[in-house]
């Protein structure tokens, strides 16, 4: 389609059927399995022969019209839904490597992510090495069998952006493969494809849902690379609801519009907090005080940050404590990315599978509060934070 951004957003995946009338919208077809006219059909859809579904494992309408639209905005060639991020990550790795290769992975990553490729991978006998990609130069961690550099777009909970295309440029010349988690900034704030990363994975549970009623992922890549964690996905089968799926597209048409405004909100809460006393540190990108602020503004599209920052109380445990208590509508939430603002603790929540040791490697402080700015009137969200404050401080 040769439109830009915002009307790609809008139509892609729309079909023009075959009568006179059709649904505007693309309907969800909630079947686990197709009937086929005769065995011969069904003989011919599987080799290829004829067009068809056969069973929803393998592949349904609903999935077709959602990776049509994730690839479509994303600039990639193909794209898989799942039923969760760690579905598409988990596979995104797991079909790039075999029992004696490496990787080497950033230390700051969601909890689940770290765990995985610290936990789970090295009982298939594949290494890893943990590095800093913002802030050192990756080059001394490869090793001749090193396949897949997996990085955040935007860390989480410090909210450092990562330089994609230099290290896409040192991962290439090592002969591996980019992954990137983009769930933070989404493709209306970073493209990693365009900036020459292989592979994009999704935690679509968060901003591509919206709405905190899914549990879903997404990867996006080439053709050749799609088509082998399809077979594997087919095997591990983290299969996702049709209706889940239709969904996803529903919060796909808004999705500029809202990261426009969590971003905005973000944008003016960061601002407000970097003048409250009882702030030892402010962590967002569209900051000028972010050490990553120069990369984000380079990177990233539409002067947009996203609508995730972080705070840090001088106070440390006891003062997050009693902050995260007297908040009334913004709630305490183990995610994020809703459309009301929430607030998570990483120590205890998304990181509470880390060591002391690890926690203070990945700047995650003991005061430090990860908040998701949601989509209310901001003088309504810096007020509840201003009230709140006050009473502890
Ligand atoms: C939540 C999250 C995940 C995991 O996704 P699920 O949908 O919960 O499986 C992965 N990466 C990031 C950055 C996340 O925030």
């Amino acid at each position: 389609m040769d439109k830009r951004f915002s009307s790609r957003l809008i139509h892609l995946g729309e079909r023009s059927g075959e009568s006179v009338s059709r649904s505007k919208t693309i309907p969800i077809t909630m079947t686990s399995v197709f009937s086929f006219d005769d065995a011969e059909s069904l003989d011919q859809v599987y080799e290829g022969e004829a067009k068809g579904y056969i069973y929803t494992r393998n592949g349904n309408p609903v999935h077709d019209a959602l990776a049509e639209i994730m690839s479509g905005i994303e600039e990639g060639e193909a794209a898989l839904a799942y039923s969760s991020g760690m579905g598409a990550i988990s596979l995104s790795i797991l079909a790039q490597v075999k029992a004696g290769d490496h990787i080497i992975a950033a230390h700051v990553l969601y909890g689940g992510s770290f765990q995985f490729i610290r936990s789970e991978l090295a009982r298939f006998d594949i290494s890893v090495s943990f590095a800093d990609p913002v802030n050192e130069d990756i080059s001394p961690y490869f090793r001749p069998n090193t396949r897949i550099v997996y990085v955040e777009t935007i860390s989480n909970p410090t909210m450092e952006t990562v330089d994609l295309e230099v290290l896409a440029q040192v991962a290439h010349a090592h002969g591996a493969k980019l992954i990137v988690d983009n769930s933070f900034a989404t493709p209306v704030i970073c493209q990693p494809l365009l900036l020459g990363a292989d592979i994009v994975v999704y935690s679509a549970t968060k901003y591509i849902g919206g709405h905190s009623d899914v549990t879903a992922g997404i990867v996006v890549s080439d053709k050749e690379t799609i088509g082998r964690i399809y077979a594997s996905g087919l095997l591990f089968g983290p299969t996702l609801s049709p209706f889940d799926g239709w969904l996803l597209i529903r919060s796909l048409r808004t999705l500029e519009l809202r990261i426009r405004q969590h971003s905005q909100n973000a944008q003016e809460l960061a601002a407000y907090f970097e003048t409250h006393p009882a702030i030892r540190a402010v962590c967002y990108p569209g900051l000028s005080s972010s050490p990553t602020h120069a990369v984000a503004q380079r990177i990233f599209n539409n002067k947009l940050y996203g609508g995730m920052l972080s705070i840090d109380l001088a106070g440390g445990e006891p003062q997050a404590y009693a902050l995260l208590r007297n908040l009334e509508t913004i709630k305490f939430v183990p995610s994020l990315a809703g459309v009301s603002t929430s607030t998570s603790y990483p120590a205890r929540t998304s990181h509470r599978s880390l060591s002391d040791e690890e926690l203070a490697k990945a700047h995650i402080s003991k005061g430090l509060i990860r908040i998701s700015a949601g989509l209310e009137d901001i003088a309504d969200i810096i007020s509840e934070f201003d009230t709140a404050l006050a009473r502890i401080y």
